[in-house]
């Protein structure tokens, strides 16, 4: 879970996220899990090399990290965060 531990997530509202990373704080992307039929787009260069490419090629969703991943650490620790999310609500 190392990708996690290097960034913090900020809840923009609805499903739209900034992702910072922890090491250059001004620094930030734009995840908005909206998009792509609900599997996400980030700013980020490795998911408009990596994961876009996949996405647009009809790959489907899968565990993260994977040679074939469709996401990038940023929306795969938006995941994370929303998972967390329901957890805390649903215990009060
Ligand atoms: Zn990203």
């Amino acid at each position: 879970m190392k990708a996690e531990a290097n960034v913090r997530v900020e809840h923009r509202g609805q499903l739209l996220f900034h992702v910072t990373s922890q090491s250059k704080e001004e620094e930030f992307y734009v995840c908005d899990l909206s998009l792509n039929r609900g599997l996400g787009e980030c700013s980020c260069r490795d998911w408009a090399t990596r994961c876009q490419p996949r996405i647009r090629a009809g790959y489907a969703p899968n565990d993260d990290p994977h040679a074939e991943r469709i996401n990038c650490k940023h929306i795969h620790a938006c995941l994370l965060w929303l998972g967390k999310e329901v957890v805390r609500r649903t215990n009060g």
